[in-house]
């Protein structure tokens, strides 16, 4: 740095700016490697029955374990992904690789629903939904095995666009799951027009129903309503057994949180599975 430019604070942090913006794109480079290599991997979270006390289902939780880097979260690449319209790629990897997990899962006799989180960017994409039906169909797990979680907000962008590709990815015969439910100010008329089988309510709602009696009264009230309109109903962020109890309380179908089970490797959800599958209820 020039001897005038030390003292300007702007020039640092763009020369930060700019390194970060490098190292950024470096990731984005290493994405093919990183999927064909493992390094890019399906971290599965169970999700607990509260009906049955069993584990019926999972959501498939991408990671990065960089050889360099160390393990980089989803929150630091999905969005460079997305931003360089590497989604559909990703998405469609992480999909094949839960098909894959989910048919040696059944062939031990575990035939577990599998949830992957599809962004807003693929959802109405044309040709990625194509080779969604080319992957359910050269695989040997049902359709209504797999789960597609789309966030309430990406449904709201353009909520007809968003019902029209929902009407598509229904036809193809998967389950839909409107994630993090009650942070995207969907409208109670929207929300019935939608083609879910699924809400599920974000855990900002859920972790607090036993500190705060209203957002217990909303928790209950979305779950008589989701009820209503023919929806399940999954609790995300569960922490605690007394949260876990009030939801089991208020009629909640499904319960998902570290209190259950972080999320795991798919060997140690077999594990999991053949074991401490029931523990927890
Ligand atoms: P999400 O789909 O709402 O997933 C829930 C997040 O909450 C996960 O974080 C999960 O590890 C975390 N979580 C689970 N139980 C608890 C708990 O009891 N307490 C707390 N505090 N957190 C809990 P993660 O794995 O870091 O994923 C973050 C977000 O990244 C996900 O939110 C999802 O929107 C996105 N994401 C993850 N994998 C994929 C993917 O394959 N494709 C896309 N498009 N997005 C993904
Ligand atoms: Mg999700
Ligand atoms: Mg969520
Ligand atoms: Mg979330």
């Amino acid at each position: 740095v020039h001897a005038a430019q030390r003292g300007n604070r702007w020039q640092k942090f763009t020369e930060a700016d700019s390194e970060e913006a490098t190292l950024q794109l470096s990731l984005l480079g290493e994405l093919d490697a990183a999927m064909a290599s493992g390094e890019l991997w399906n971290a599965y979270q169970p999700k607990l029955d509260l009906h049955s006390g069993k584990v019926l289902s999972v959501e498939a939780l991408v990671r990065w374990n960089h050889a360099q880097r160390g393990p980089i979260g989803p929150d630091k690449f999905i969005p460079l992904v997305e931003e360089h319209g590497r989604a559909a790629d990703l998405t469609r990897h992480v999909l094949q690789q839960a098909l894959e997990d989910a048919w040696s899962w059944q062939e031990r006799g575990h035939p577990i629903n599998v949830a992957v989180n599809v962004s807003a960017s693929v959802l109405a994409d044309h040709g990625f939904i194509e080779s969604v039906r080319e992957a359910l169909r050269t695989s040997p797990v049902p359709p209504e095995r797999i789960t597609i979680e789309v966030t309430e907000s990406a449904a709201m962008n353009d909520p007809a666009r968003a019902i029209a590709a929902l009407e598509s990815w229904r036809a193809l015969g998967v389950r839909i799951s409107i994630d993090d439910y009650g942070t995207g100010q969907s409208s109670l008329g929207y929300l019935q027009t939608l083609p879910a089988t699924e809400l599920k309510i974000d855990k900002s709602f859920v972790q607090t129903i036993a500190s705060d009696t209203r957002n217990a009264i909303m928790v209950r009230s979305t779950i008589a309503m989701a009820h209503e309109l023919g929806l399940k109903v999954v609790a995300e962020g569960i922490e605690d057994q007394e949260c876990l109890d009030r939801l089991r309380e208020m009629g909640c179908d499904t319960a998902q949180g570290f209190f259950i089970s972080k999320p795991l490797s798919a060997p140690e959800l077999a594990d999991f599975l053949g074991t401490g599958a029931r523990a927890a209820a």
